[in-house]
C-alpha cells in the first residue's frame, strides 16, 4: 500500500485508480468508448454492465493485458498506462481459477513470494490461508477441493503479493447460486479485512448491490451511472440503469411546471410530482419512474397510505403469488400494464385478475426521465 505521504508527493489523490478518456478499438469495434472512472483506495467497486459492453476491455487493460488505443490510467498518482504487466501493483482473479494443479494450496499461494525471493514465506502463507479459511486444506492439490474452496486459493495467491488493486472477472461465475451467495459474503469480508481496493466486474446485478460499496453501471462501451448501490436504485438517471437495475415502471407524462423543490407532471390526464432532485429530464415531456414496490394497491375508494395521490381505473390482469411478495399486473385506463409488488404480511387481501383497483405512491419514491431515452432499455438484457 503507499502511503499517505508518497500519495502527495507523487501529486496523486488520495483516489486509487483514475481513468481517463480510455478507449480501446478493435479492428472493426469500439469496446470502451472515452471512459472516465476514479476509484477511491480502500473501496469495493463494481463494474456491472449486460455482456459485451466492454467491462472485461476495460478490467484487461488496467491489468495490462490490454492496449488502449487512447486515454490514461493512473494509479496512486503513477501513469501506468503503458507499462508491463508485471510492473503494475495490480493483481487479477480469474473465474477459471488458474491455478497450478501440480502444487498443493500452500505452495499455490506461496508462488508470488517465492518467485520474487521474499523472506518469512511460511509466516505470510499460513496468515493468507488463515484469511480464507483453509488453514486446513493446505496440503492438498486443488482439484481435491470445491469450486469455492479453489477461488478462496486464487484469492488468496493474489492477495498475498500485496496489490494496490485486485481486479475479480467474474470469479464466482462458475459457481453454483448458493454457493455464489456465500462467497458473495465471504469475498466482502475478506476485502473488509485486507482494506485493499478491489474492482470486481459482473453482469449479475444482485452481486453487484451485495458486495460493492460503488457500482458504475456500464452500457456500450461508457459509463451510465456511478453510484452507491441504494443511490442507483433509488435515484436511476438514466432509462437503462432504471430497468437494468431492478424493474420500473416508466410512465409518459408531460411536465406542467417546475420550481425549486416539485416537478409538476401531467400524467394521462391525471396531475403527479416527482422531486427536482430525482429529475433528469429536460424539455416538456420525460418518463416518470416508479419501482412496483413502491405502489400501493387498494380497492376502489379505499384510503392508501399517500392522501390526494390516488391513480384510478386499474384492473389487474396477472397475479403471480411468489411466497415473500405478490407480484401484480394493472392495466391502467391508457393502455399501459403497470407492476406492483406487494408483502405479504398476511393483512390484505390478495386480488384477482379482473378485479378493479385503485393504485397509489408517494410522490418522493418517483422519479423522471429522459423521454428522448428508450423506456426499454436495459429492461431485456442477459442481466
Ligand atoms: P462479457 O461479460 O460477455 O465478457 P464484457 O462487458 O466483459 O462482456 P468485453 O469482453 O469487454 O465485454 O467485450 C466488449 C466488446 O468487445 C464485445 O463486443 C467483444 O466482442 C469485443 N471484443 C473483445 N475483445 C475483442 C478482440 N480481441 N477483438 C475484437 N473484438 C473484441
Amino acid at each position: 500500500m503507499v502511503e499517505e505521504s508518497a500519495l502527495a508527493s507523487t501529486g496523486g489523490s488520495a483516489a486509487g485508480l483514475e481513468i481517463r478518456q480510455l478507449t480501446k478499438e478493435f479492428a472493426n469495434f469500439t469496446a470502451v468508448k472515452s471512459l472516465d472512472l476514479d476509484v477511491p483506495t480502500g473501496s469495493f467497486f463494481a463494474l456491472l454492465g449486460p455482456s459485451g459492453c466492454g467491462k472485461t476491455t476495460t478490467l484487461r487493460m488496467v491489468a495490462g493485458l490490454e492496449t488502449p488505443t487512447s486515454g490514461t490510467i493512473r494509479l496512486a498518482g503513477q501513469d501506468i498506462t503503458y507499462d508491463k504487466p508485471y510492473r503494475r501493483p495490480v493483481n487479477t482473479v480469474f473465474q477459471s481459477y488458474a491455478l497450478f494443479p501440480h502444487l498443493d494450496i500452500f505452495e499455490n499461494v506461496a508462488f508470488g513470494l517465492r518467485r520474487r525471493k521474499r523472506s518469512e514465506v511460511e509466516r505470510h502463507v499460513n496468515e493468507m490461508l488463515e484469511l480464507v479459511e483453509l488453514t486446513t486444506q493446505a496440503r492438498k492439490k486443488p482439484a481435491q477441493l470445491s469450486g469455492g474452496q479453489q477461488q478462496r486459493v486464487a484469492l488468496a495467491r493474489a492477495l498475498i503479493n500485496q496489490p494496490e488493486v485486485l481486479l475479480l472477472d467474474e470469479p464466482l461465475g462458475a459457481l453454483d447460486l448458493k454457493l455464489r451467495r456465500s462467497m458473495q459474503i465471504e469475498i466482502k469480508r475478506i476485502q473488509t479485512e485486507v482494506g485493499l481496493t478491489f474492482i470486481h466486474v459482473t453482469h449479475d446485478q444482485e452481486e453487484a448491490m451485495t458486495m460493492a460499496d460503488t457500482i458504475a453501471v456500464m452500457n456500450a462501451g461508457g459509463i451510465e451511472q456511478m453510484g452507491s448501490p441504494d443511490e442507483l436504485y433509488e435515484n436511476p438517471r438514466t432509462t437503462f440503469v432504471a430497468n437494468f437495475l431492478g424493474q420500473s415502471n416508466l410512465i409518459d407524462s408531460t411536465i406542467k411546471s417546475r420550481d425549486a423543490d416539485l416537478v409538476t407532471l401531467d400524467m394521462h390526464g391525471i396531475q403527479v410530482s416527482v422531486p427536482t432532485a430525482r429529475s433528469h429530464a429536460d424539455g416538456d415531456r420525460g418518463w416518470l419512474g416508479i419501482r412496483p414496490e413502491k405502489v400501493l394497491i387498494g380497492e376502489v375508494g379505499e384510503a392508501l397510505d399517500a392522501p390526494g395521490n390516488t391513480i384510478p381505473g386499474g384492473v389487474v390482469t396477472d397475479v403471480s403469488f411468489v411466497g415473500v411478495s405478490t407480484q401484480y399486473l394493472v392495466r391502467m385506463p391508457w393502455g399501459q400494464e403497470l407492476q406492483i409488488f406487494e408483502q405479504n404480511t398476511g393483512r390484505r387481501r390478495l386480488f384477482r385478475s379482473g378485479d378493479n383497483v385503485e393504485l397509489s405512491w408517494r410522490p418522493e419514491y418517483a422519479f423522471l426521465l429522459d423521454a428522448q431515452q428508450d423506456a426499454n432499455a436495459g429492461a431485456e438484457e442477459d442481466a
